[in-house]
């Protein structure tokens, strides 16, 4: 195949934003590979349809982790995008930054190129902000919108409630402290995932190429640099080469994956599957962290999406109006309001995320199909996640073949600290869901209650209920230092020469919030990293 000045490996929310900022210079060009397909179902592109894609394996890789420990050895079903736009494409399109401290706790480990000053000014590049009167605030490429009237009524009991226990609010939620209405990556009605904010108008370009379906197996390192990658296509397999970087924008499960069958990473994880040592990394694949969430369901004393999107006639209602309108349910994410609160005044920092949704389902399994089914009563969730938890898993490889998943071990709550949090975010959710505001909501409450277990009782809940809220990041950490990390804080690899990892592998820590925003920034800056060839 011709040689490119880059290849990237996956077409995430990472792998989008650098395929359009590597290629706007005419000059250079630029492969971008993904395993997945095109982005251009009517689910992928619909905000509801989140419930569609989240168990289709034509568009999501669909992993499940091993049994894990802390949370009374049960697996959890960890989906993942596998289409352009990668998770953007699936996710549940809450857009948030994550606080000033998160990145400041980047910079302090060895990163200060990551300091929430360059962060926030990075940001203000890539938003273009929509009120829900139309005001625009910014002149990114990338589409936030605030879905103002378009929310369901219950906001207004949620936010009194809040109001009642002194949580503040914070009427511009892409940031910062307090609670309100999320801001969402939805463009007129439709979802504005790093495929349509950057890939696709970027497509135009003769200098970017991109194929799909296309598995990489293998980054070619030759003599300390990496000089293309091995890839399948169709049962084929092709080499290509470049003349500058190999990329991996995999994500947080499949890059560290893909450099350990590359011969990158801990030589004892590579000698046990047989794997050549090229660069002994011990740090590929650790430092797994991930945000896991409780959710409380409830009966409603009001109507809610459930009575809409439940009957058929309510679906095909609300259908009519997106397709009239591109307004109504199937325009919105179903998170529709929340936000990052301190669980009691004394923390630093808020260290809990609140989600509440006018909507309640349940799973229902058929063999090997799963899908989420909408109960057939008015219900409401209530759900909280601990922001900043302590505990570390670890992806490895079962074997030493491209084609098999890896093995997540998420580690989930080992150290002593993240129970505290279970236990403060848990009596956080009890001062909320005992306001008078709250209580004229509830009809029935569908699973146990905080106010009705001991501390302990609150954790064993946890551990029996809690799933991940899908945001794995750190298994190729950002540090100076090639013991413990995997790139340096320009993103190259320690120790091979021409390569970068660019995704959310690279976090050193989790952000408070969600992290499809921090992918994004993380990527855009890391461009103008390697333009100015830092
Ligand atoms: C169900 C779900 C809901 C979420 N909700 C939210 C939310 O509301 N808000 C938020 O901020 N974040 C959310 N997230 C998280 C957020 O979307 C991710 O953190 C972010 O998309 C990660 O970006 P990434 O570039 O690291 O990886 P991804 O976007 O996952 O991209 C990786 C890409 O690489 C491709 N790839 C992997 N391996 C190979 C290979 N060997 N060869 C070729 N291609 C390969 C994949 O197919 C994929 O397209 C959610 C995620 C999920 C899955």
């Amino acid at each position: 195949l011709t040689d490119f000045d880059y290849i990237i490996v996956g077409a995430g929310s990472a792998g989008c934003v650098l395929a359009e900022r590597l290629s706007a210079d005419k000059h250079t060009n630029v492969l971008l590979l993904e395993a997945g397909g095109k982005d251009n179902k009517f689910w992928i592109q619909t905000p509801l349809g989140y419930g569609r894609t989240y168990y289709d394996k034509r568009v999501n890789w669909s992993y499940s982790t091993a049994p894990d420990p802390g949370l009374s050895n049960r697996q959890g079903y960890w989906p993942r995008g596998k289409v352009l736009g990668g998770s953007s494409s699936i996710n549940a399109m809450v857009y948030f930054r994550g606080l000033p401290h998160d990145f400041d706790d980047w910079a302090s480990a060895g990163n200060p190129l990551w300091n929430w000053q360059s962060v926030e000014s990075e940001y203000k590049k890539i938003e273009n902000i929509v009120d829900s009167n139309g005001a625009i605030h910014g002149g990114g490429p990338l589409t936030i919108s605030d879905p103002g009237n378009n929310c369901h009524s219950i906001q207004r009991e949620f936010l009194q409630s809040a109001s009642k226990i002194n949580l503040p609010h914070n009427p511009n939620l892409i940031g910062g402290e307090g609670v309100g209405r999320y801001r969402m990556t939805i463009r007129k009605g439709r979802r504005c995932s790093t495929a349509s904010a950057f890939l696709h108008p970027a497509l135009k370009r003769p200098n970017l190429s991109l194929m799909t379906q296309v598995n990489v197996k293998r980054v070619l390192v030759e003599n300390g640099k990496a000089t293309g990658v091995v890839f399948d296509r169709r049962g084929s397999e092709y080499k290509v080469y470049c003349r500058r970087e190999v990329i991996v924008s995999g994500g947080a499960i499949n890059s560290p994956k893909l450099l350990m069958l590359s011969g990158i990473g801990d030589p004892a994880e590579l000698h046990r599957h047989g794997i050549p040592i090229i660069n002994p990394l011990p740090g590929v694949g650790k430092n797994l962290q991930d945000h896991l969430a409780l959710t409380y369901t409830y009966r409603c004393t009001r109507k809610t999406l459930n009575n809409r999107l439940a009957p058929w006639w309510g679906k095909a209602a609300a259908g009519a109006q997106y397709f009239l309108t591109r307004r109504g349910p199937l325009a919105m994410s179903i998170n529709q309001f929340g936000g990052l609160v301190r669980s009691s005044a004394d923390r630093d920092y808020p260290d809990t995320q609140l989600y509440c949704s006018p909507l309640s389902y349940t799973t229902r399994t058929r063999g090997d199909r799963s899908e989420s089914v909408i109960d057939p009563f008015p219900g409401f969730i209530l759900s909280y996640q601990p922001c900043r938890p302590l505990s570390r898993g670890r992806i490895r490889l079962v074997n030493n073949k491209p084609d098999s998943a890896p093995a997540i071990h998420p580690g989930s709550l080992q150290e002593p600290e993240d129970l505290d949090d279970i236990v403060r975010g848990g009596r956080l959710c009890e001062r909320l869901i005992q306001t008078s505001a709250f209580q004229s909501l509830i009809d029935e409450p569908l699973n146990s209650q905080p106010d009705q277990l001991d501390d302990m009782g609150l954790v064993e809940d946890f551990k029996q209920r809690a799933a991940t809220v899908y945001h794995p990041i750190g298994t190729c950490r950002m540090g100076p230092d090639s013991d413990n990390s995997v790139v340096d804080q320009h993103l190259r690899v320690h120790g091979t020469e021409n390569l970068r990892v660019i995704d959310a592998s690279v976090f050193p820590n989790l952000t408070s919030g969600n992290t499809n925003a921090p992918t994004i920034m993380l990527a855009h800056r890391s461009a103008e990293l390697i333009i100015n060839n830092a």
